[in-house]
């Protein structure tokens, strides 16, 4: 019996190579912006997401005149004061694509959203810097990445999609945007991918408004969780809403590993038996959050 319980990735990538490996692993591929989308949509996988992630929420538009390339890009970036504008005009035209209109992509893709999972990787970054001509940073301003955030929010709400949130210093923007717009759809869930803000905050605000209708997960990775700079007690997290997650692309070297060790640090955090029995505890919460 434990050996038919698959491993399962509740958040992860891909380039755009042709297969996906390991297919003994159940995976959850997000996409991030319309190159990885599109791979993901070419694939038999049958867990797929559809996102914009906030470091490329400045590559879209949801104005239906967003053609004026310079425009649109010094509206939505912030650069530098000590650049002279036709310096930002220059590095705009060289470095960064026609904008897209995000709301033209959706129309575009109505039938493929009924077959996906998640709306994700979707989310708010205040922390991020683009790095543009190889020197000149710029932050994507967070009133865009927040129009962006929320028009995806509706779309997980218009197809019940579930979606899987990356949250860097937004937590309280985050949080609200979810409740006006996904908290009301009882179909809903809301995966709060590698989240490293407080405790108080996921205990007060989510866990308090979600756990009981089972609505909240956290994916839980490596790189983030199990990192020096993780902020969370997992062994005070309710077991019953971990996920494990690698946050890598599939194709990565140290993919399996990456998902092994979370699963091994879980089964001790949350003391339990053996590798068979937090493969067990995983797979339950997965297949929950899919329900
Ligand atoms: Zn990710």
């Amino acid at each position: 019996m434990e050996n038919t319980v698959p491993l399962v990735d509740a958040h992860c990538h891909i380039d755009n190579t042709a297969t996906i490996p390991n297919s003994d692993i159940v995976k959850c591929i997000m996409a991030t912006n319309l190159d990885d989308f599109n791979t993901v949509s070419n694939q038999n996988n049958k867990l797929n997401g559809f996102g914009i992630h906030p470091w490329y929420s400045h590559l879209f538009s949801l104005n239906a005149d967003c053609n004026d390339k310079v425009s649109h890009y010094k509206s939505v970036l912030h650069f530098s004061p000590n650049l002279p504008d036709s310096k930002i005009d220059q590095i705009i035209e060289n470095s960064l694509p026609q904008p897209t209109n995000l709301n033209v992509v959706i129309q575009d893709n109505l039938d493929c959203f009924a077959t996906l999972k998640f709306i994700g990787e979707i989310g708010l970054d205040k922390s991020f810097s683009l790095k543009l001509d190889d020197s000149i940073e710029c932050q994507i301003k967070l009133d865009h990445q927040f129009k962006i955030f929320e028009r995806l929010c509706q779309l997980a709400n218009q197809f019940n999609l579930n979606v899987s949130i990356h949250d860097v210093k937004c937590t309280m923007y985050c949080f609200t945007t979810c409740e006006k717009l996904l908290f009301p759809n009882p179909n809903v869930k809301i995966i709060l991918h590698s989240y490293n803000s407080s405790m108080d905050f996921l205990q007060n605000f989510w866990l308090k408004n979600l756990y009981d209708d089972k609505r909240i997960y956290l994916s839980i990775s490596k790189k983030i969780n199990f990192n020096k700079s993780n902020k969370l007690n997992i062994k005070l997290i309710p077991k019953d809403t971990i996920l494990p997650e690698t946050d890598l692309n599939v194709h990565d070297p140290n993919y399996c590993e990456s998902l092994i060790y979370v699963y091994e640090h879980l089964m001790s955090i949350y003391n339990l038996s053996d590798l068979d029995a937090c493969k067990r505890l995983l797979y339950a919460n997965f297949s929950q959050m899919l329900e």
